[in-house]
């Protein structure tokens, strides 16, 4: 058998440490919405419900080296690209039903990254009562830096994560402000989908999302984790 047109490239992320060209492969971007008090309450809810997912496309990861900036391009359709910091899990192992005593055994690694998001298309989708992948399943839409394994990673309740515009502090939190943890969230997730190695999952921001323009450089990091830079270029 042939493939009639020629399959699309596998999209990648570069795994930190002991190999420079370790490459994780990825399959799917799933993304947990409202996920920390605060964020919930500027986005105008009580800060208090079951979480819920969305999903952008594979190939929607804009993957940065350690030390490089990637170039994110200013999507259409927008004028009001929005910055969503995150904590990403990296998934190794496959399930479903993973209860959370077990979520872990599951994880592969985890790193940083930015849920890129088109925040008047997503606002117009809330409005009436339409899907929100327009405004957060675009090209470009998920920067994300190398992804460190999780035997290297000791994250706690303490554990700090910030992201900086131009210099100046926007988003800052620790993990421990998360609604529901990794463990709870693939609990959760692996009850809708059947997990597979490859999938990606965005756990939500904090407050203070906000506006970037074409020429901002965004800086984000979660200690012991690593840091991201990206700056937004003319489409
Ligand atoms: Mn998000």
């Amino acid at each position: 058998m042939t493939y009639v047109i020629s399959p699309a490239p596998t999209p990648s992320v570069p795994v930190q440490g002991r190999d420079a060209t370790a490459l994780f492969p990825v399959r799917r971007i799933y993304c947990v919405g409202r996920n920390y008090v605060e964020h919930a309450i500027e986005m105008g809810h009580s800060g208090r419900e079951a979480p819920f997912f969305f999903l952008k496309p594979g190939d929607a990861v804009l993957p940065v080296a350690e030390g490089s900036v990637g170039h994110m391009h200013y999507p259409s359709l927008t004028s009001n690209l929005h910055h969503e910091l995150e904590l990403v899990v990296a998934i190794g192992t496959g399930g479903r039903d993973i209860p959370a005593a077990a979520a872990l055994e599951h994880v592969f690694g985890y790193a940083v990254g930015l849920d890129m998001t088109r925040r008047d298309q997503q606002n117009d989708a809330k409005k009436l009562g339409r899907p929100w992948c327009v405004g957060k399943g675009f090209e470009e839409s998920a920067p994300i830096g190398p992804i460190r394994r999780a035997s290297d990673c000791q994250l706690s309740a303490d554990t700090g994560i910030r992201l900086d515009v131009n210099g100046a502090k926007r988003q800052g939190s620790t993990l421990g402000k998360l609604i529901w943890s990794v463990p709870e969230i693939i609990e959760h997730l692996s009850r809708a989908w059947t997990l597979a190695p490859g999938d990606l999952i965005f756990t939500g921001t904090p407050e203070g999302v906000a506006a970037v323009v074409v020429g901002d450089t965004l800086v984000a990091r979660v200690d012991g984790i690593g840091s991201l830079q990206v700056q937004i270029v003319a489409a």
